[in-house]
Protein backbone atom coordinates (compact mmCIF):
# COMPACT_ATOMS: atom_id res chain seq x y z
CA UNK A 1 0.00 0.00 0.00
CA UNK A 2 1.09 3.61 -0.71
CA UNK A 3 0.05 7.46 0.03
CA UNK A 4 -0.81 8.61 -3.36
CA UNK A 5 -1.67 11.81 -2.72
CA UNK A 6 -2.85 14.22 0.67
CA UNK A 7 -6.10 16.53 0.46
CA UNK A 8 -6.41 19.43 2.21
CA UNK A 9 -9.47 21.18 3.69
CA UNK A 10 -9.69 24.23 5.13
CA UNK A 11 -12.48 24.94 6.53
CA UNK A 12 -14.14 28.18 8.23
CA UNK A 13 -17.25 29.73 10.00
CA UNK A 14 -17.50 32.91 11.56
CA UNK A 15 -19.45 32.66 14.74
CA UNK A 16 -23.17 34.18 15.33
CA UNK A 17 -21.64 35.71 18.55
CA UNK A 18 -18.12 36.17 19.07
CA UNK A 19 -17.09 35.09 22.09
CA UNK A 20 -13.60 35.68 24.51
CA UNK A 21 -11.01 34.09 26.14
CA UNK A 22 -8.26 35.26 27.85
CA UNK A 23 -6.16 35.78 25.03
CA UNK A 24 -8.63 37.71 22.79
CA UNK A 25 -12.05 37.44 20.86
CA UNK A 26 -12.93 34.16 18.77
CA UNK A 27 -15.18 35.24 15.70
CA UNK A 28 -14.68 32.57 13.32
CA UNK A 29 -13.99 28.42 13.85
CA UNK A 30 -11.86 27.02 11.62
CA UNK A 31 -9.84 23.90 10.75
CA UNK A 32 -7.38 22.53 8.47
CA UNK A 33 -8.67 18.76 7.58
CA UNK A 34 -6.33 16.21 5.48
CA UNK A 35 -7.16 13.57 3.78
CA UNK A 36 -4.82 11.03 3.11
CA UNK A 37 -5.43 8.80 -0.03
CA UNK A 38 -3.61 5.51 -0.65
CA UNK A 39 -3.82 3.44 -4.02
CA UNK A 40 -5.60 0.71 -1.82
CA UNK A 41 -8.93 2.43 -1.80
CA UNK A 42 -8.31 2.86 1.67
CA UNK A 43 -8.15 6.52 3.02
CA UNK A 44 -7.47 8.04 6.15
CA UNK A 45 -8.49 11.23 8.08
CA UNK A 46 -6.52 13.90 10.44
CA UNK A 47 -6.42 17.29 11.24
CA UNK A 48 -3.75 20.73 12.54
CA UNK A 49 -5.43 22.06 15.52
CA UNK A 50 -6.37 26.00 14.77
CA UNK A 51 -6.56 27.67 18.00
CA UNK A 52 -8.74 30.37 18.47
CA UNK A 53 -6.65 32.82 16.88
CA UNK A 54 -4.54 30.63 14.41
CA UNK A 55 -4.94 31.24 10.84
CA UNK A 56 -5.96 27.82 9.67
CA UNK A 57 -4.11 28.20 5.99
CA UNK A 58 -0.89 28.27 8.07
CA UNK A 59 -0.75 24.43 8.58
CA UNK A 60 -2.24 23.72 5.50
CA UNK A 61 0.64 25.32 3.56
CA UNK A 62 2.80 23.25 5.16
CA UNK A 63 0.84 19.66 4.92
CA UNK A 64 1.18 21.16 1.56
CA UNK A 65 4.78 22.35 0.81
CA UNK A 66 6.48 20.76 3.17
CA UNK A 67 4.91 17.43 3.97
CA UNK A 68 3.51 16.48 1.41
CA UNK A 69 6.87 15.68 -0.81
CA UNK A 70 7.59 13.28 2.31
CA UNK A 71 5.07 10.86 2.31
CA UNK A 72 3.55 10.89 -1.10
CA UNK A 73 4.75 7.16 -2.43
CA UNK A 74 5.58 6.18 0.85
CA UNK A 75 3.71 2.87 3.33
CA UNK A 76 0.75 4.83 5.14
CA UNK A 77 1.30 1.76 7.78
CA UNK A 78 5.05 2.79 8.28
CA UNK A 79 3.59 5.90 10.83
CA UNK A 80 6.46 5.99 13.21
CA UNK A 81 8.99 6.14 10.60
CA UNK A 82 7.15 8.81 8.74
CA UNK A 83 6.53 10.91 11.72
CA UNK A 84 10.69 11.09 12.40
CA UNK A 85 11.22 11.71 8.84
CA UNK A 86 8.49 14.62 9.01
CA UNK A 87 9.82 15.74 12.43
CA UNK A 88 13.51 15.66 11.37
CA UNK A 89 13.32 17.22 7.72
CA UNK A 90 11.32 20.14 9.44
CA UNK A 91 13.70 20.71 11.94
CA UNK A 92 15.63 23.67 11.41
CA UNK A 93 12.29 25.67 11.03
CA UNK A 94 9.68 23.41 13.04
CA UNK A 95 9.68 21.89 16.52
CA UNK A 96 6.71 23.79 17.85
CA UNK A 97 3.17 25.47 16.43
CA UNK A 98 2.21 25.18 12.97
CA UNK A 99 4.86 22.69 11.62
CA UNK A 100 3.71 20.48 14.21
CA UNK A 101 -0.04 20.99 13.78
CA UNK A 102 0.71 19.80 10.28
CA UNK A 103 2.92 17.16 11.20
CA UNK A 104 -0.12 15.87 13.41
CA UNK A 105 -2.77 15.74 10.74
CA UNK A 106 -0.81 13.51 8.92
CA UNK A 107 -0.06 11.37 11.72
CA UNK A 108 -3.30 11.25 12.66
CA UNK A 109 -4.96 10.05 9.40
CA UNK A 110 -2.27 7.74 9.10
CA UNK A 111 -3.30 5.55 12.35
CA UNK A 112 -6.94 6.09 10.61
CA UNK A 113 -5.40 4.13 7.81
CA UNK A 114 -4.03 1.82 9.93
CA UNK A 115 -6.96 1.26 12.12
CA UNK A 116 -9.11 0.46 8.74
CA UNK A 117 -6.52 -1.15 7.13
CA UNK A 118 -6.74 -3.95 10.07
CA UNK A 119 -10.05 -3.57 10.55
CA UNK A 120 -9.74 -2.66 14.26
CA UNK A 121 -10.21 0.79 16.39
CA UNK A 122 -6.73 2.78 16.91
CA UNK A 123 -6.52 2.02 20.69
CA UNK A 124 -6.55 -1.61 19.79
CA UNK A 125 -3.60 -0.95 17.76
CA UNK A 126 -1.93 0.80 20.51
CA UNK A 127 -1.94 -2.00 23.06
CA UNK A 128 -5.25 -1.73 23.64
CA UNK A 129 -8.13 -0.12 25.59
CA UNK A 130 -7.50 0.49 29.50
CA UNK A 131 -11.32 1.45 29.61
CA UNK A 132 -13.92 1.92 27.15
CA UNK A 133 -15.89 4.60 27.90
CA UNK A 134 -14.40 8.35 29.77
CA UNK A 135 -16.13 11.12 31.31
CA UNK A 136 -16.25 13.81 29.65
CA UNK A 137 -16.19 17.43 31.10
CA UNK A 138 -18.07 20.62 29.77
CA UNK A 139 -14.98 23.63 28.84
CA UNK A 140 -17.04 26.64 28.48
CA UNK A 141 -17.76 29.98 30.51
CA UNK A 142 -16.64 32.01 27.62
CA UNK A 143 -17.24 35.98 28.01
CA UNK A 144 -19.61 37.41 25.84
CA UNK A 145 -18.80 41.33 27.35
CA UNK A 146 -15.66 40.53 28.83
CA UNK A 147 -15.71 40.86 32.89
CA UNK A 148 -18.96 41.58 35.29
CA UNK A 149 -20.52 38.23 33.94
CA UNK A 150 -20.47 36.32 36.91
CA UNK A 151 -24.50 35.92 36.89
CA UNK A 152 -24.95 34.61 33.25
CA UNK A 153 -21.67 32.38 33.95
CA UNK A 154 -23.34 30.57 36.94
CA UNK A 155 -26.52 30.30 34.97
CA UNK A 156 -24.27 27.97 32.70
CA UNK A 157 -23.18 25.93 35.44
CA UNK A 158 -26.85 25.08 35.99
CA UNK A 159 -27.37 24.36 32.10
CA UNK A 160 -24.39 22.04 32.36
CA UNK A 161 -25.01 20.71 35.12
CA UNK A 162 -28.68 19.77 33.64
CA UNK A 163 -26.86 18.75 30.71
CA UNK A 164 -25.75 15.88 32.40
CA UNK A 165 -22.04 16.94 33.76
CA UNK A 166 -20.41 16.65 36.37
CA UNK A 167 -16.59 18.39 35.32
CA UNK A 168 -17.33 21.43 34.30
CA UNK A 169 -14.21 23.91 33.31
CA UNK A 170 -14.00 27.45 33.80
CA UNK A 171 -12.17 30.28 31.65
CA UNK A 172 -10.64 32.85 34.10
CA UNK A 173 -8.29 35.50 33.25
CA UNK A 174 -9.56 38.29 32.75
CA UNK A 175 -8.75 40.22 35.85
CA UNK A 176 -8.21 38.54 38.96
CA UNK A 177 -10.79 39.97 40.94
CA UNK A 178 -13.20 39.33 38.20
CA UNK A 179 -12.05 35.70 38.02
CA UNK A 180 -12.68 35.23 42.04
CA UNK A 181 -16.02 37.03 41.85
CA UNK A 182 -16.95 34.33 38.64
CA UNK A 183 -15.76 31.90 40.75
CA UNK A 184 -18.02 32.49 43.66
CA UNK A 185 -21.36 33.27 42.00
CA UNK A 186 -20.49 29.61 40.49
CA UNK A 187 -19.82 27.84 43.73
CA UNK A 188 -23.06 29.26 44.71
CA UNK A 189 -24.98 27.96 42.08
CA UNK A 190 -23.36 24.80 42.85
CA UNK A 191 -23.65 24.31 46.30
CA UNK A 192 -24.97 20.97 47.55
CA UNK A 193 -24.26 19.22 43.67
CA UNK A 194 -21.96 16.94 43.30
CA UNK A 195 -19.84 18.92 40.16
CA UNK A 196 -16.36 19.26 40.34
CA UNK A 197 -14.58 22.58 38.85
CA UNK A 198 -11.37 23.24 37.08
CA UNK A 199 -10.11 26.57 35.87
CA UNK A 200 -8.03 27.30 32.85
CA UNK A 201 -6.56 30.76 32.39
CA UNK A 202 -4.76 30.48 29.06
CA UNK A 203 -1.83 31.97 30.81
CA UNK A 204 -3.00 34.88 31.44
CA UNK A 205 -0.79 36.08 34.34
CA UNK A 206 2.52 36.64 36.12
CA UNK A 207 3.10 34.23 38.76
CA UNK A 208 2.33 37.05 41.52
CA UNK A 209 -1.36 37.26 39.60
CA UNK A 210 -1.09 33.53 39.42
CA UNK A 211 -0.76 32.40 42.97
CA UNK A 212 -3.39 35.13 44.26
CA UNK A 213 -6.17 33.51 42.29
CA UNK A 214 -4.97 29.94 42.95
CA UNK A 215 -4.85 30.85 47.11
CA UNK A 216 -8.27 32.46 46.71
CA UNK A 217 -9.76 29.55 45.21
CA UNK A 218 -8.26 27.15 47.50
CA UNK A 219 -11.27 25.83 48.87
CA UNK A 220 -13.16 25.07 46.15
CA UNK A 221 -11.44 21.17 45.49
CA UNK A 222 -10.50 22.48 42.01
CA UNK A 223 -9.87 19.28 40.16
CA UNK A 224 -7.19 21.27 38.03
CA UNK A 225 -5.69 24.44 37.62
CA UNK A 226 -4.54 24.92 33.34
CA UNK A 227 -2.15 26.94 32.14
CA UNK A 228 -1.08 29.40 35.13
CA UNK A 229 1.43 31.27 33.73
CA UNK A 230 3.09 31.36 29.62
CA UNK A 231 4.22 27.94 28.73
CA UNK A 232 7.50 29.57 28.23
CA UNK A 233 8.23 29.73 32.36
CA UNK A 234 8.18 26.36 33.21
CA UNK A 235 10.23 27.70 36.36
CA UNK A 236 6.68 29.54 36.69
CA UNK A 237 4.86 26.43 36.93
CA UNK A 238 7.13 24.51 39.69
CA UNK A 239 6.59 27.49 41.38
CA UNK A 240 2.63 27.23 41.66
CA UNK A 241 3.00 23.49 42.36
CA UNK A 242 5.19 24.20 45.31
CA UNK A 243 3.15 27.00 46.57
CA UNK A 244 -0.62 26.07 45.69
CA UNK A 245 -2.43 22.86 46.71
CA UNK A 246 -4.61 21.93 43.55
CA UNK A 247 -3.26 20.34 40.60
CA UNK A 248 -1.31 22.11 37.79
CA UNK A 249 -2.16 21.31 34.38
CA UNK A 250 -0.81 22.76 31.02
CA UNK A 251 1.03 21.28 27.81
CA UNK A 252 -1.93 22.21 24.80
CA UNK A 253 0.98 24.61 23.74
CA UNK A 254 4.17 22.42 24.05
CA UNK A 255 5.14 19.70 21.51
CA UNK A 256 6.46 16.61 20.72
CA UNK A 257 8.39 14.33 23.36
CA UNK A 258 11.63 17.13 22.94
CA UNK A 259 9.14 19.90 24.38
CA UNK A 260 7.38 17.60 27.00
CA UNK A 261 10.88 16.68 28.35
CA UNK A 262 11.70 19.83 29.64
CA UNK A 263 8.33 20.33 31.57
CA UNK A 264 8.50 16.80 32.55
CA UNK A 265 11.71 16.87 34.32
CA UNK A 266 11.50 19.84 35.70
CA UNK A 267 8.53 18.93 37.99
CA UNK A 268 6.53 21.52 35.96
CA UNK A 269 2.82 19.14 35.80
CA UNK A 270 0.53 17.16 37.88
CA UNK A 271 -1.24 16.78 34.53
CA UNK A 272 0.04 17.04 30.89
CA UNK A 273 -2.47 17.82 28.61
CA UNK A 274 -0.76 17.35 24.99
CA UNK A 275 -3.42 18.42 21.82
CA UNK A 276 -3.29 15.38 19.53
CA UNK A 277 -3.70 17.77 16.58
CA UNK A 278 -1.05 20.21 17.53
CA UNK A 279 1.73 18.05 19.60
CA UNK A 280 2.29 15.82 16.78
CA UNK A 281 -0.57 13.40 17.18
CA UNK A 282 -1.12 9.91 17.79
CA UNK A 283 2.57 9.17 17.59
CA UNK A 284 3.52 11.80 19.73
CA UNK A 285 0.18 11.51 21.94
CA UNK A 286 1.91 8.21 22.20
CA UNK A 287 5.53 9.38 23.39
CA UNK A 288 4.52 11.65 25.78
CA UNK A 289 2.30 9.04 27.53
CA UNK A 290 4.71 7.17 27.73
CA UNK A 291 7.56 9.93 29.10
CA UNK A 292 4.75 11.31 31.40
CA UNK A 293 3.99 7.88 32.87
CA UNK A 294 7.71 7.70 33.52
CA UNK A 295 7.32 10.92 35.65
CA UNK A 296 4.44 9.77 37.21
CA UNK A 297 2.19 12.36 35.83
CA UNK A 298 -0.92 12.16 34.32
CA UNK A 299 -2.00 12.80 30.59
CA UNK A 300 -5.71 14.47 29.80
CA UNK A 301 -5.51 15.24 25.60
CA UNK A 302 -6.62 18.76 25.43
CA UNK A 303 -8.91 18.95 22.48
CA UNK A 304 -10.74 21.87 21.42
CA UNK A 305 -10.98 20.86 17.05
CA UNK A 306 -13.41 19.58 15.37
CA UNK A 307 -14.91 16.16 15.55
CA UNK A 308 -11.72 14.38 13.59
CA UNK A 309 -9.56 16.04 16.75
CA UNK A 310 -12.69 14.66 19.14
CA UNK A 311 -12.19 11.02 17.15
CA UNK A 312 -8.00 11.22 17.63
CA UNK A 313 -8.40 11.98 21.17
CA UNK A 314 -11.22 9.11 22.44
CA UNK A 315 -8.95 6.70 20.69
CA UNK A 316 -5.74 7.67 22.86
CA UNK A 317 -7.32 8.22 25.47
CA UNK A 318 -8.36 4.42 25.62
CA UNK A 319 -5.02 3.43 25.57
CA UNK A 320 -3.41 5.81 28.49
CA UNK A 321 -2.42 3.46 30.90
CA UNK A 322 -3.83 4.64 34.44
CA UNK A 323 -1.12 6.82 36.11
CA UNK A 324 -1.60 5.29 40.01
CA UNK A 325 -3.25 2.35 39.78
CA UNK A 326 -5.74 1.73 42.78
CA UNK A 327 -9.09 0.41 43.29
CA UNK A 328 -10.82 3.98 42.86
CA UNK A 329 -8.08 5.57 40.67
CA UNK A 330 -8.36 8.74 38.40
CA UNK A 331 -8.97 8.18 35.14
CA UNK A 332 -8.49 10.40 32.10
CA UNK A 333 -11.16 12.54 31.14
CA UNK A 334 -12.74 14.05 27.79
CA UNK A 335 -12.53 17.44 27.24
CA UNK A 336 -16.15 18.26 25.69
CA UNK A 337 -16.14 21.54 24.64
CA UNK A 338 -19.19 23.13 24.45
CA UNK A 339 -19.35 26.69 22.60
CA UNK A 340 -20.40 26.86 19.13
CA UNK A 341 -18.64 25.16 16.30
CA UNK A 342 -20.10 23.61 13.07
CA UNK A 343 -17.43 21.08 12.52
CA UNK A 344 -18.19 18.83 15.46
CA UNK A 345 -21.50 17.42 15.28
CA UNK A 346 -22.45 18.38 11.79
CA UNK A 347 -18.97 16.99 10.27
CA UNK A 348 -19.17 13.44 11.20
CA UNK A 349 -22.10 10.71 11.07
CA UNK A 350 -21.22 9.64 14.56
CA UNK A 351 -21.01 12.36 16.47
CA UNK A 352 -19.95 12.33 20.35
CA UNK A 353 -23.26 11.24 22.51
CA UNK A 354 -22.94 11.80 26.26
CA UNK A 355 -24.99 9.07 27.86
CA UNK A 356 -25.53 9.45 31.71
CA UNK A 357 -22.75 11.68 32.00
CA UNK A 358 -20.31 9.23 29.87
CA UNK A 359 -19.41 9.02 26.02
CA UNK A 360 -18.65 5.28 24.79
CA UNK A 361 -15.12 5.48 22.74
CA UNK A 362 -16.30 4.09 19.69
CA UNK A 363 -15.07 0.79 18.82
CA UNK A 364 -15.00 1.38 14.61
CA UNK A 365 -12.19 1.09 12.46
CA UNK A 366 -9.63 3.43 12.61
CA UNK A 367 -10.56 6.68 14.18
CA UNK A 368 -14.54 5.24 13.91
CA UNK A 369 -15.72 8.35 11.20
CA UNK A 370 -17.01 8.77 8.26
CA UNK A 371 -16.78 12.77 7.32
CA UNK A 372 -19.71 14.37 5.51
CA UNK A 373 -18.74 15.51 2.51
CA UNK A 374 -21.30 18.05 1.78
CA UNK A 375 -19.94 20.09 5.02
CA UNK A 376 -16.82 20.33 4.11
CA UNK A 377 -17.64 21.54 0.52
CA UNK A 378 -20.28 24.44 2.61
CA UNK A 379 -17.86 25.49 4.81
CA UNK A 380 -14.40 25.60 2.62
CA UNK A 381 -12.29 28.29 3.26
CA1 LIG B 1 -6.77 25.39 27.94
Amino acid sequence: MKIVDLKIHTLKSPLAEPFAFSQGWVRQRSATLVEVITDEGLSGWGEAFAQGLEPPEIAAVVIDKALRPLVVGADPLDIEVLWHRMYQMTRDYGRKGSILAAISAIDIALWDIAGKFHGQPVYKLLGGAFRTRVQPYATGFYRLQGQGEADRLADEALRHLNSGFSLMKVKLGFGVDDDIAVMQRIGQALQGKAVSLMIDTNHAYGRAEALRLGRALDGFGLRWYEEPVVPEDVDGYVEMRAKLTMPIAGGENEHSLFGFRHLLAAGALDIAQPDLGSCGGISAGRHIVALAHAHGVQVNPHVWGSAVAQAASLQLIAAIPTTHHSLFAQQPVLEYDQSAHPFRRQLVAQPIEMIDGWVQIPDRPGLGIEINRELLQAYAA
